[in-house]
């Protein structure tokens, strides 16, 4: 079994990898210093599956209230290459070349199933051990599925989940087979608002189900989300708050036909999506790391007050908005929706700069001008 040492060792091969390599190299990293270890077979397949998904059901990377903008003909347009990792955030594609170029060992089809943090080693299934000085964990997660918290029917067919490319087939398949039909999406998050979005593209009625008073809670301000909540009213999505799928009731096919709230309303579904989360795979450090809320142990802070500024009419023609976060004096976020390429780096840049402002009125009232000065 063979035996190789790096300097460096990255552990998963998705987005996160792809950014950390980036800084890696900006930071000047020696050749052969280095390695990247994923099971995937093939470089960033999980930002593939994510591309397919993509051009599978027309989701907009950028601004999924365009979506349902979008003339039909838009439908299956792929967004290569701006999908790349790091072009969406102003780098250079890195296909595997960028990495032979770069001198970063990329080591593919190699699943770590053991992770020894003292003696810094790690082994893979196939019994080859990696040891490092420095590891950096990036290992993803896996979805949350309605099973997990024991809901009755949650194993029924036409209950669909999506993260991986097989779960984008099905549900593609689906859509076809249901065609025209009622879908119930559970969960108002990403994938929760992407979803909805698709089905409304492709014809289905659509409720959406969450218990959080707005859609994408930990993201957005309650003013963010009532644009987006507005714009997908108007679209056709029936939005259902306060409440959680609590049951759901098969056909005679065991296909799932309703879908039973916990306020005791009733739901009819031909399919349903559920988009409730993931969890993060850390089972290779379990009792090795310090855990928090099932993730290994995050040391941030969270960001200051929010204020909104421009068109978040969700009735407007071409609304324009944005939000920016301040702490202690700085601008420590800032979140743009329609803007042209220029200005959504400038956005990106003040982000970066966190440079200082006075007030949040006086954000509001400057707007992207504040933005445009940095
Ligand atoms: C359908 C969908 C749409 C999304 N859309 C967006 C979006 O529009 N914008 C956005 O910012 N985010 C989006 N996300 C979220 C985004 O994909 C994740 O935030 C991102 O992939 C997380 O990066 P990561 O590197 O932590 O994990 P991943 O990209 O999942 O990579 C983890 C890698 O680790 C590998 N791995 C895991 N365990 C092992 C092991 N034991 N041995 C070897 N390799 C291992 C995996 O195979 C994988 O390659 C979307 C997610 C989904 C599912």
């Amino acid at each position: 079994m063979a035996e190789k040492s790096f300097k460096y060792i990255i552990l998963g091969g998705g987005v996160s990898a792809g950014y950390a390599a980036r800084e890696f190299e900006k930071q000047g990293v020696k050749p052969g210093e280095l390695a990247i270890i994923s099971k995937e077979a093939v470089w960033f397949s999980r930002l593939s599956t994510l591309v397919l998904c993509i051009s599978h059901i027309t989701l907009n990377y950028i601004s999924r209230w365009l979506l349902m903008n979008a003339p039909r003909s838009a439908k299956g347009a792929a967004r290569l290459p701006g999908f790349h990792v790091c072009v969406g955030s102003g780098g250079e594609p890195q296909p595997p070349e960028w990495y032979t170029e770069k001198g970063i060992t990329l080591i593919l089809s190699t699943e770590i199933v053991k992770a020894d943090l003292v003696s810094k080693t790690l082994t893979s299934a196939a019994g080859d051990t990696f040891i490092y000085e420095v590891l950096i964990i990036a290992t993803g997660s896996t979805v949350l599925r309605l099973e997990d918290f024991g809901i009755e029917g949650a194993n029924l067919k036409n209950i669909f989940y999506l993260r991986e490319i097989e779960d984008a087939d099905k549900l593609v398949q689906a859509i076809g087979n249901k065609k025209d039909g009622k879908a119930l999406v559970v969960g108002g998050g990403y994938i929760g608002l992407e979803l909805s979005s698709a089905l409304i593209v492709n014809n289905f009625q659509v409720s959406m189900v969450y218990p959080e008073p707005w859609c994408m809670p930990r993201l957005f301000t309650a003013d963010m989300a009532a644009f987006y909540e507005g714009y997908y009213t108007k679209k056709g999505v029936n939005i259902i708050k306060g409440t959680v799928a609590a049951g759901f009731v098969s056909n005679d096919n065991g296909e799932v036909k309703e879908v039973k709230l916990k306020d005791g309303r009733v739901e009819e579904a031909d399919m349903v999506v559920v988009g409730v989360g993931a969890k993060p795979l850390i089972n290779l450090f379990k009792g090795q790391v310090e855990e928090e809320k099932g993730g290994i142990k995050f040391y941030g802070d969270n960001a200051g007050d929010s204020v909104v500024f421009g068109d978040h009419d969700p009735a407007s023609e071409k609304p324009k908005f944005g939000t920016y976060w301040l702490k202690d004096g700085k601008v420590v976020g800032a979140f743009l929706e329609g803007g042209t390429p220029e200005e959504n780096t400038a956005i990106s840049n003040v982000a970066k700069v966190q440079p200082s402002a006075s007030s949040l009125e006086s954000l509001a009232s400057e707007g992207l001008e504040f933005a445009s000065k940095i």
